[in-house]
């Protein structure tokens, strides 16, 4: 049996694109200066994936879950439990998790602005009025996210995700009397409902909402999702992993299948992000484990707001980090990829594959010569379902089990 290998999966969020006007037709990674990806591409194979399958839009969240070999149609039951985990919240199978706006309403309950002033300050201080309240046999956890944002875990028996939202998702209407979407959501709907009370009696008697013409007086509750039962990523798979992450989400997901999170210094999940201390500290891991994951959320944010120039920027960064971490790295399976496409004409997630390279001394080169969703669909690897890609890399690392004798 030939050595175990180690694995390096790449996550660049939101990578793919389709032709960009500005960028005389190119997208915006076949624009970018990016000899280290085009090196990998060289000397490994490439493919197209389609990451949560033909023809589907992924979430971040989805596709991570797809990317880590869980099934996100059986592990997903909305975002709430992995924003959860990503802000450090201990979650438990069982709990069901919201995300949260801190927001303004009227007396009559009509919400002014979903994002109470886009509050900044103040909402730590806010956050111990409600978190540790007691509704029947419940227990309400509740921690400040970034400005209006925050998370709300309730944990006890006979809890549900089949609840509507108390967040209307729009000013000037009502907030949402939450109702159960299935018979064994009534205790959660309730106990919700009291929590809108409650969490409002409390903001209300605040300081830091006094005086403030757009106060924090109510909590909009929405995406409920109740922690789901899966095998540790380390367990189902043997190996010792680690991430290297900023963003929350992708953060929650990587608690979530057991990878140990290595924190950086400078790593904001942002634009801003320090992308060599990010690609070092993955190198570094790699000494010690046998997968780390290293994610880059940038692509997407400038896809998101239409800048294909910021995108390749962005992209010829994360190039420059991983050539100085990685180049010459003989011992790691590397495998680059996209976690989905958000074009910068769609300004959102789009269902087009994304680009993939998998690349290792020992493995075959095909005849790709560059890193971009064009070049990619001409690989070796053909059309690979995001589910697959785990499997795909540990046969690559020697690690795969034989089936048979
Ligand atoms: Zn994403
Ligand atoms: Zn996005």
């Amino acid at each position: 049996m030939s050595e175990h290998k180690k694995i390096l999966m790449v996550i660049c969020d939101g990578m793919g694109d389709r032709p960009c006007e500005s960028l005389d037709g190119m997208t915006p990674l076949q624009r970018a200066e990016a000899p280290f990806m085009d090196s990998l591409a060289k000397n490994g194979m490439s493919g197209l994936m389609y990451t949560v399958g033909v023809g589907r839009v992924p979430g971040s969240d989805t596709a991570h879950l797809a990317l880590l070999g869980y099934d996100p149609e059986t592990t997903y039951t909305g975002r709430g439990p992995f924003e959860a985990m990503g802000a450090g919240l201990e979650v438990r199978p069982g709990d069901v998790a919201f995300r949260c706006n801190f927001a303004t309403v009227d007396n009559l309950g009509v919400v002014l602005d979903r994002r109470a002033g886009r509050i900044h300050e103040g909402t730590e201080e806010l956050a111990k009025a409600i978190d540790g309240m007691r509704i029947e046999d419940v227990q309400v956890i509740f921690k400040p996210g970034v400005e209006h944002r925050a998370t709300l875990l309730l944990r006890g028996p006979g809890l549900s995700s089949h609840i509507t939202d108390a967040d209307p998702h729009a000013d000037g209407v009502k907030m949402n009397h939450v109702a159960a979407t299935k018979p064994d959501g009534e205790k959660t709907a309730r106990i919700l409902n009291i929590f809108g009370q409650k969490a409002m009696a409390a903001l209300m008697k605040s300081p830091v909402n006094k005086g403030k013409p757009r106060p924090a007086n109510a909590i909009l509750a929405r995406g409920g999702g109740a922690v789901p039962h899966i095998q540790l990523f380390s367990e189902r798979y043997k190996m010792k992993c680690a991430a290297v992450v900023g963003i929350t989400l992708v953060k929650g997901i990587c608690n979530f299948a057991g990878l140990e999170p290595i924190h950086v210094k400078g790593a904001t999940g942002g634009a801003d992000t320090d992308y060599d201390a990010k690609a070092m500290a993955a190198a570094k891991a790699l000494d010690t484990h046998d997968f780390v994951l290293l994610h880059y959320k940038a692509p997407d944010l400038f896809g998101h707001d239409d800048n294909p120039d910021g995108k390749v920027k962005a992209i010829e960064k994360i190039d420059a980090a991983l050539g100085k971490a990685f180049k010459g790295r003989e011992d790691v399976v590397i495998a680059l990829t996209a976690d989905h496409s958000t074009p910068c004409s769609v300004k959102d997630h789009s269902s087009d594959p994304v680009p993939l390279v998998v690349s290792a001394p020992w493995l075959r080169k095909d005849r790709v010569e560059c890193f971009d969703e064009i070049s990619a669909g001409e690989g070796a690897l053909g059309t690979v379902q995001g589910k697959d890609l785990l499997a795909l890399l540990i046969g690559c690392a020697n690690r795969a089990e034989k089936f048979g004798a």
